[in-house]
């Protein structure tokens, strides 16, 4: 019998790729040999760097390369099990208490990214029944947490904390959770702390804040944006990444002793996941100490910060209102921010050009982020390389 032609039914991807190549919108991984530090090499040649979030340059840092080996030696490479299972190792648990002394919250919970973590504990503390108010320009892993978890979603106009207010008054649910960025990843502004803890206590709400960018980076000790904003509330879920300006890879949630009891019952992305080398807990033990001791990165950080502003200022980009940094230049069109990408690299420097979706339509831009392991001189190569680019 002769085979039968049906019609395909199969997404065309490669006709959907081009059309994401027309809208300049596709998105190519170049591929880095060695470690990861300001001076980065792909195809042959070696650039200037400003797309990490390796803010205090610990990612490469001796001291945390020892530490990874001792772990290995030590506890092997893999933990084997989840942590509810046979996973959850004497490291893992001095981690978690470190963790918890540091950012002075009664109780941590470790686990192997951010997006696990957002998209893990959103849905285990709320349900159908209740509603996350969440900022506009939250992370893509808040968004999806939020879907999880079946609530009622309510977005409020980025920062607007009346928007919010408003929001939670008319809400009926039986349990709200505000999430947001604590700093915003994309633009590099610092949430309105104070105003949304005042907020979330009035109105019986969770406030989980997503402090990526702000942990090791803010506050003093590198404590991150609750000491930063002086904010103390029992209604706060802290979470911090540990992949940026630690340096490694995972991720916490600290919080009231019975909210993390909880999560360990409830996180399905913790529950149902292996358990993080413990190498790396080994690792991030080493890594915390160097961010508390070694207050000269955070220092020589916002140095570097008020220098890259000064020089840009009189740019005709809009360089985004930023303490942190992350400094955004907001370029607009994506055809003309991939062009300054290019011609950046061609001066030897790499700036990342970040487009839609991932920033909103007619705000492509340059994402300049800084790290403690820049000199002065190479903030200053990109201030003159940028001015080249104007017309
Ligand atoms: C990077 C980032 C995450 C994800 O953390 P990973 O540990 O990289 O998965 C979560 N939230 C924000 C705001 C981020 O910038």
């Amino acid at each position: 019998m002769p085979a039968t032609t049906l019609p395909s039914v199969m997404p065309n991807f490669s006709a959907e790729l081009q059309q994401l190549e027309r809208q300049a919108l596709r998105r190519v991984r170049r591929i880095v040999s060695g470690a990861q530090g300001p001076r980065l090499q792909f195809d042959g040649k070696e650039y200037l760097a400003f797309c990490s979030n390796d803010y205090l340059g610990l990612a490469n840092h001796p001291a945390l390369i020892e530490a990874a080996q001792r772990g290995a030696a030590a506890y092997g490479v893999g933990a084997g099990a989840s942590h509810l299972i046979s996973g959850h190792m004497q490291v893992h648990e001095a981690l978690e208490q470190a963790l918890a002394a540091f950012v002075g919250l009664p109780r941590a919970l470790y686990f192997s990214s951010g997006y696990l973590a957002n998209s893990g504990i959103i849905p285990a503390l709320i349900g159908r029944d209740g509603a996350v108010f969440s900022d506009a320009l939250n992370h893509a892993c808040i968004i999806d947490g939020a879907r999880l978890s079946r609530a009622q979603v309510e977005i409020y106009a980025h920062g607007d904390v009346a928007a919010l207010a408003d929001k939670l008054a008319r809400s009926t649910a039986a349990r709200k959770l505000v999430a947001s960025d604590a700093v915003f990843s994309m633009d590099g502004d610092v949430a309105p702390l104070r105003e949304l803890a005042a907020l979330c206590e009035r109105y019986d709400a969770w406030l989980l804040l997503d402090d990526a960018h702000g942990f090791g980076v803010l506050g003093e000790g590198g404590r991150g944006a609750l000491a930063h904003c002086g904010v103390r509330s029992s209604n706060v879920i802290y979470l911090g990444t540990l992949g940026k300006a630690a340096g490694v890879s995972g991720a916490f949630v600290a919080a009231q002793e019975d909210v993390i009891e909880w999560l360990i019952q409830r996180a399905r992305s913790y529950v149902f996941s292996t358990a993080a080398p413990p190498l790396l807990a080994c690792t991030l033990l080493a890594s915390l100490q160097l961010i508390e001791a070694e207050q000269w990165r955070r220092t020589h950080l916002q140095a570097l910060i008020a220098r890259l502003r000064t020089g840009l200022a009189s740019l005709p980009w809009r360089l985004a209102a930023s303490e942190t940094p992350i400094q955004p230049l907001i370029i607009g069109e994506n055809q003309k921010t991939l062009e300054l990408m290019q011609a950046l690299l061609a001066a030897g420097i790499w700036v990342p050009a970040i487009r839609p979706p991932t920033v909103p339509q007619g705000t492509a831009r340059l994402r300049i982020s800084l790290s403690a392991a820049h000199s002065t001189e190479d903030v200053d190569r990109l201030i003159v390389a940028l001015h080249a680019q104007r017309d």
